[in-house]
């Protein structure tokens, strides 16, 4: 989509601080970090929100899953970590791309504000 911020920066037209990048999924460095470790897990294709995920998806959510947890390996987390997704008004998402905040290197709090 050419307005929008994720894929521009999955195409390499706004730089990102990249931790794993890959034909499918991209992530990176969250701009305004909420814990040590917030990296954003993206794939490549514009999927907009959790509710625009439809069947032709399956292989690649699954496939952005079975990734957390290397990523989460590269990063050090080993300690666990917490794996987020917001959608929409109510789940305060602000960037309409689809995407998966995997943060750790704190003890997070229950329930998320
Ligand atoms: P959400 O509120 O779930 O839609 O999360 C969007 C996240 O994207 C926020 O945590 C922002 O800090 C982050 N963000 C927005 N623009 C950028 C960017 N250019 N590079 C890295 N992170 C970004
Ligand atoms: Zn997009």
């Amino acid at each position: 989509m050419s307005d929008c911020i994720f894929c521009k920066i999955a195409a390499g037209e706004i730089p990102s601080n990249k931790v794993y990048e890959d034909d499918k999924i991209l992530c990176f460095h969250d701009l305004d970090p909420k814990a040590p470790v917030h990296v954003l897990i993206i794939p490549k294709k514009h999927i907009a929100s959790m509710d625009d995920v439809a069947a032709e998806d399956l292989e690649l959510m699954g496939y952005i899953m079975t990734k957390v947890k290397d990523i989460a390996a590269e990063l050090g987390l080993d300690n666990g970590y917490r794996l987020v997704n917001n959608c929409g008004e109510d789940g305060l998402q602000t960037v309409k791309h689809i995407h998966f905040h995997l943060l750790g290197k704190r003890k997070m709090t229950w329930p998320p504000g």
